[in-house]
């Protein structure tokens, strides 16, 4: 018994492959769990758009996310690592005649260069 078994849907917006919810919890007792007969509005778990998706549009397989909403997961967190090094970079920096240590002072500087990170990243969204 795998994940593959479960009804899924191509999601009309952003084109993700979406698991269906079946409506009534009782459907899940049956094995395999049969193709569902009526229209159902499918919520994406992905862009949250909701449609009414006809029967014929279900098929079995598993939830994957469509090539471009993978392009646009791995380039945020790409801008999620960059902030990381940025932060490391400015915190090294300002560290620079601090002893690291657990100190309080060590903390309130590597805060200070995440938020500096943080300002620098969405200065760069801005401008691109
Ligand atoms: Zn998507
Ligand atoms: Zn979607």
């Amino acid at each position: 018994m795998t994940a593959s078994h479960e009804w899924v849907v191509q999601c009309t917006a952003c084109r993700c492959i979406i698991t269906v919810r079946a409506a009534d919890p009782q459907a899940h007792m049956q094995e395999p769990e049969p193709r569902p007969t009526c229209r159902l509005l499918v919520t994406c778990s992905c862009c949250w758009k909701a449609f009414l998706y006809r029967p014929e549009h279900f098929f079995n397989g598993s939830p994957a996310p469509s090539p471009e909403c993978h392009r646009k997961a791995r380039a945020e967190a790409r801008t999620e690592s960059t902030k990381l090094i940025a932060a490391a970079v400015i915190a090294a920096i300002r560290l620079n005649k601090e002893k690291i240590e657990n100190s309080p002072a060590v903390h309130s500087k590597v805060s200070e260069s995440l938020k500096l990170a943080e300002m620098i990243v969405a200065r760069m969204k801005t401008l691109s």
